[in-house]
């Protein structure tokens, strides 16, 4: 998953996207990057590993002239963690520079960079944006909304973009609207960013979001709505909701904590917990989740367990030894409320039931009578393939367990997952929604070559 961001007419626009790539910090925590067009249209670049606080420093900054940038925050979902692969991509063509930011993931990317590959393409990374910079660099239109044009339409799967080619900006969401992205303006100038959240740091206001399908050029701070794309049932990604983005974010209309908080009442609804004493969230993903759950089930919510802030997110790091460690540098359970007490635990989704099984372990160890773990979304039982990090089925213990044995590794007395129905129901009724690693309702279908492969490891191997 990644965040992007964009800014067109404003003075030092690198220095903006670097606030903004603050506030994206959660959507990719492997590298980022910054791209910044000058006057006289010549790219400065700047991309490396680790957090955006790491990578840039005044003296980056300095070097990053012009008043048009594009920015991103990049966790793989296709491609090795390697610096190659950081964005924003970088590319001279015959129309000028070309820069690109992609949050989403390509479900055709494999056999498209086979076939330019086998007509001379020399590829710098193996990542799938790299495939829409070649596509557009290799389109016969004569000018750039078209050279775009003509690589969207060769492309499948889930792509929220910006682009610049020139000095113009380009911002693009696909039909289906997998990924959000939304328009803000501060003073003349325009920020375009996968979250509100990222304009709310710069003090731009929300001027709207883009619909999906739909492609907008951007120059001198005005926004041209261009010819959308070929209309396709929308899907926009429930995980977004449920998971990624941040509460303070509003993004497909929805508040992103209303529709948390709503989550949670329906998991009350239908997981009451009879006899427990209190509830706490595993901070901070659910924390709106437990907020919604006691508030429905009248139950008091304490915090139960203490987030370390300085790590960052257990899924990011590559190897399953170091996950392990990171749940106990991560959380540290509250003795005093949990102590002889009959707890639910609220947490937004489980995955590999690594955290999961940790933090039992410790809730017991902080001497919990009983644990009730309560998930607000459903068994997540195929990876994704637009985008979200779920990468193989043979990890997700809910797509080779039965809820019975899940419950019995992770060691509580009760499990309960929020239905498919309910889950939906709190995502409003403002969109239509892929939930595709919930309910195997694939909505673009996968190529073989895509699909990652499928070996289930039995429970006991599992690290505790
Ligand atoms: P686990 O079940 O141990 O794999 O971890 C589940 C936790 O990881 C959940 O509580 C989520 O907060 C978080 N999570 C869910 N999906 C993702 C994801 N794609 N990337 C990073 N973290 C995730």
């Amino acid at each position: 998953m990644c965040g992007i961001i964009g800014v067109s007419a404003l003075h030092d626009a690198a220095r903006v996207t670097y606030l903004g790539l603050y506030a994206l910090q959660h959507r990719g925590q492997e590298s980022a990057g910054i791209v910044s067009i000058d006057g006289a249209g010549q790219p400065h670049i700047h991309r490396g590993m680790g957090l955006v606080g790491e990578i840039f420093q005044e003296p980056q900054l300095k070097e990053l002239v012009g008043d048009v940038a594009v920015g991103h925050t990049r966790y793989s979902t296709a491609g090795s963690s390697v610096l190659a692969n950081a964005q924003p991509c970088l590319a001279n063509y015959r129309g000028g520079a070309l820069s690109l930011a992609h949050n989403g993931n390509l479900t055709n990317a494999v056999e498209l960079r086979r076939e330019l590959v086998e007509q001379g393409a020399i590829f710098q990374s193996s990542s799938d944006s790299e495939v829409i910079v070649h596509l557009i660099a290799r389109s016969t239109q004569p000018d750039a909304e078209g050279q775009i044009r003509e690589a969207l339409s060769r492309i499948e799967g889930a792509y929220s973009l910006v682009i610049t080619i020139g000095r113009t900006l380009y911002a693009i969401v696909d039909p289906r609207g997998f990924r959000p992205l939304v328009v803000g303006r501060l003073g003349d100038g325009i920020i375009i960013a996968s979250e509100t959240c990222a304009l709310d740091l710069v003090g731009a206001t929300l001027v709207r979001e883009l619909k999906p399908g739909e492609f907008v050029r951007v120059s001198n701070g005005v926004v041209k709505n261009l010819t959308p794309l070929a209309e396709a049932p929308v899907s926009r990604c429930v995980f977004e909701l449920v998971y990624f983005a941040r509460p303070d974010s509003t993004i497909f209309g929805e508040s992103v904590d209303r529709v948390r908080r709503e989550l949670g009442r329906q998991l009350a609804l239908e997981h009451p917990a009879p006899g427990a004493q209190v509830v706490f969230s595993v901070p901070d993903s659910s924390n709106a989740m437990a907020l919604g759950f006691a508030e429905q089930s009248g139950l008091k919510l304490e915090h139960g367990l203490i987030r370390n802030h300085y790590v960052g997110r257990t899924f990011i790091n590559p190897t399953q030894a170091l996950r392990v460690a990171k749940v106990k540098i991560k959380f540290n359970p509250v003795r005093e409320v949990i102590a002889g007490r009959s707890v639910v635990v609220v947490d937004d989704s489980l995955v590999r039931g690594t955290t999961s099984k940790g933090l039992v372990q410790m809730i017991r160890a902080a001497g919990a009578r009983e644990v009730h773990l309560r998930l607000a979304s459903p068994p997540i039982t195929g990876p994704c393939h637009y985008g979200i990090d779920t990468p193989t089925e043979e990890e997700l213990i809910a797509a080779t367990h039965s809820r019975e044995e899940i419950r019995e590794f992770l060691g509580v007395e009760s499990l309960g997952y929020l239905s498919l129905e309910g889950m939906l129901r709190a995502a409003g009724t403002k969109n239509a929604f892929c939930h595709a690693c919930f309910s195997g309702q694939y909505p673009i279908p996968v190529p073989r070559s895509e699909r990652r492969g499928r070996t289930p490891l039995p429970l006991a191997t599992a690290p505790t």
